[in-house]
Parts: C-alpha cells; sequence; structure tokens
C-alpha cells in the first residue's frame, strides 16, 4: 500500500516508518521537524517538510494518492498538557481536525491513529480493557479521547475506517541498532532516566512515592516501540482489507513500578543513577496496566520486546550510540 505517516520522523513514528518498510510497504512521511529528526528519515522513502496546522500542506500531501495514513503528529507530555492545554488543543486537535479533513477530501479512508492509555484515566479496575469507562486525568488524554470521537463521526459520515491504536507507555529503541535519533526534549521516564546514566543531568525526580502502590510511586505497562510498530502495520493491514475499523489497547500487562524501573537502569547500565522522591505531577493516575487480549485476537499481535532488560538495553544502546560513548 501507499501509505503516508504523519509525524514520522518522530520518536514512534520512524519506528512504524521501518515496519511498514520491512513489510513492502510504500511509504512518505509528512512532518514538520518541531520534534522529529531528519536522521530518523530512511532516504528510500518519500519525506514532505509540512505542518499539520497548515490545511494547504496537507491538501498537497494528500493529493499525491495513498491507500492509508497513520498520524503520530501530536505532543505528548501528560505534565506539560495540564500547564499548556492551549498547546495541546490547537496542535492534537486542530491539526487532527484539519488532517480529517484532507484526508476525506481527497478520498483517503484508512487511518491509524496513534490513542492513548490516557483515555482512561484513573483505572476502575486493572488489567483495562478496552471497554473500561474512560475519564482522563490529564487535558493530553481528553484530546486523544476527542480524536476517537472525531474518527467515530468520520466514520459515520465519511466512510472513513480507523484504528485507533490505545498505547500504553511506548519505550525502547530498534533492537537492530538503526534508528537511534533521540528525542528532543525528552519529559518521559525512560528517556530521563538515560540522560542521567549517560551524565547529562546529575539526578532525576521521582514524582510521587505516596501512590496506592507496592512501593509507593505509579505504575506503568511499558511496551516496546517496536512491538507498537507491527501492530500499527497489522492494524493497517486489517483495517484496510476487512473495511472495519478497531480500537486497541496495546500493553504487556505488566505493570513496573517508577522505582522499579530506576533500578533495574541502574542494573543494566551499571550506572548510579541518583534520583530523589519529590511532589507528585498532576494528572498523574497512580496505575495503568492494559488488557491487549483483543489485538491479539484480532490482528495476532504480540509483543516480542518489552520485557524491562530489552526495553532498558535498547534504549542504552541508542542513548551510547547517539552520545558517541
Ligand atoms: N516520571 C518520574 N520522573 C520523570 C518522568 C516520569 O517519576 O522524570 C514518572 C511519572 O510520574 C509516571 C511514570 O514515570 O508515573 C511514567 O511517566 P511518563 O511521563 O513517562 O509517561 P505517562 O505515564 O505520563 O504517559
Amino acid at each position: 500500500m501507499k501509505v503516508l505517516v504523519i509525524g514520522g520522523a518522530g520518536y514512534i513514528g520512524s519506528h512504524v516508518v521501518k515496519e511498514l518498510m520491512a513489510k513492502g510497504h510504500k511509504v512518505t512521511v509528512f512532518d514538520n521537524l518541531s520534534s522529529g529528526l531528519k536522521q530518523n528519515l530512511f532516504k528510500e522513502n518519500g519525506f514532505i517538510k509540512g505542518d499539520i496546522l497548515k490545511v494547504k500542506d496537507l491538501e498537497k500531501a494528500f493529493g499525491k494518492g495513498f491507500d492509508a495514513f497513520v498520524h503520530l503528529a501530536a505532543f505528548k507530555a501528560a505534565g506539560e498538557s495540564m500547564v499548556c492545554p492551549e498547546k495541546y488543543s490547537i496542535n492534537n486537535i486542530t491539526g487532527t481536525l484539519n488532517i480529517l479533513n484532507a484526508a476525506v477530501k481527497f478520498k483517503c479512508l484508512n487511518m491509524v491513529f496513534s490513542s492513548s492509555a490516557a483515555t482512561f484515566g484513573e483505572p476502575q479496575y486493572v488489567p483495562i480493557d478496552e471497554n473500561h469507562p474512560k475519564n482522563p486525568e490529564n487535558y493530553y488524554g481528553f484530546t486523544k479521547l476527542k480524536i476517537e470521537e472525531f474518527m467515530a463521526w468520520y466514520e459515520k459520515l465519511k466512510g472513513l475506517k480507523f484504528a485507533a491504536l490505545r498505547y500504553f507507555n511506548a519505550a525502547g529503541y530498534d533492537p537492530e541498532g538503526v534508528l537511534y535519533g533521540l528525542e528532543k526534549n525528552p519529559a518521559n521516564l525512560l528517556p530521563i532516566v538515560m540522560e542521567v546514566a549517560c551524565g547529562k543531568r546529575d539526578k532525576m525526580k521521582i514524582f510521587g512515592n505516596d501512590y496506592p502502590t507496592r512501593d509507593g510511586t505509579c505504575i506503568r505497562d511499558y511496551i516496546h516501540v517496536t512491538d507498537l510498530a507491527s501492530a500499527h502495520v497489522l492494524a493497517l493491514e486489517y483495517i484496510s482489507s476487512r473495511k472495519e475499523s478497531l480500537t486497541l489497547n496495546l500493553g504487556t500487562g505488566n505493570g513496573i513500578t517508577v522505582t522499579e524501573m530506576v533500578d533495574a537502569a541502574r542494573r543494566i547500565t551499571g550506572k548510579e543513577i541518583k534520583a530523589e522522591y519529590v511532589e507528585r505531577r498532576p494528572g498523574d493516575p497512580a496505575q495503568l496496566t492494559a488488557k491487549s487480549d483483543l489485538a491479539k485476537e484480532k490482528l495476532g499481535w504480540e509483543a516480542k520486546y518489552s520485557d524491562v532488560d530489552t526495553l532498558i538495553g535498547s534504549t542504552y544502546s541508542a542513548y551510547k550510540k547517539f552520545y558517541k560513548m
């Protein structure tokens, strides 16, 4: 298939592009390189430098004719979204509506969307299945939930078929070591841990140790980015061949606390990794773990690289390569 990957120069996007190429799809990346990196582009692919806030850029891209598109162009820092919601309204909501309108205008009606576990908010039960109530605890999650609703409306009104993939905590780097472009201003846990391990920052903060969890720090379900990428390809093939939309949770079901993650990173890197416990970060649910049975049932998808050692090991390799350590 001819596939447009919007946000394809970013962290998850570049891994999705690599998997699409491996499965023989013809890829064009659309990215404004605000957080995406030139280094993440593959010379075999088309590249359009464009902005999802510019309707003209999108129409020009979709006008080239694609069978499907993947939309990963969004801001994703839950903490920041609570302080700066405007940024998330404009980029995540307005940008996505621009994409949807351009896509339907040019009859590109197969869409894979990066949704998030943040759509659920504080769990009422774990692991979280697809039907769990949605009460986002941060504004970022709210934007993802609204986009899922927009896609459902565009399905009814315009015949769009979509796969909403609710990522739990994306982590890790390409196990083959081809992709190692680091995010510019990371706010997620593992990149921060790696910056300390690589001496780029002195110490890190652990946000809250008074949560009702086994060691007081938040539990998350970390899923390797290459596992996420394979789910994108399977989902795209599924919706386009069966003409059936999908909404799926993508995680492993294994919960890891922040302290456990930091300790594992100390073991794997052999570095001290100084950390201090500080106040909770607003908008953080205590525990998020996924039930991904539906992804297995519908797509035959399974996580292969999401054990803690591969998650941390592949990330550390990327950091060492990037910083030439
Ligand atoms: N976290 C932390 N220190 C950091 C970054 C993150 O303690 O410097 C915690 C955060 O509070 C959350 C977990 O690590 O409990 C995962 O956070 P991240 O931002 O990576 O992903 P989120 O779960 O918010 O999508």
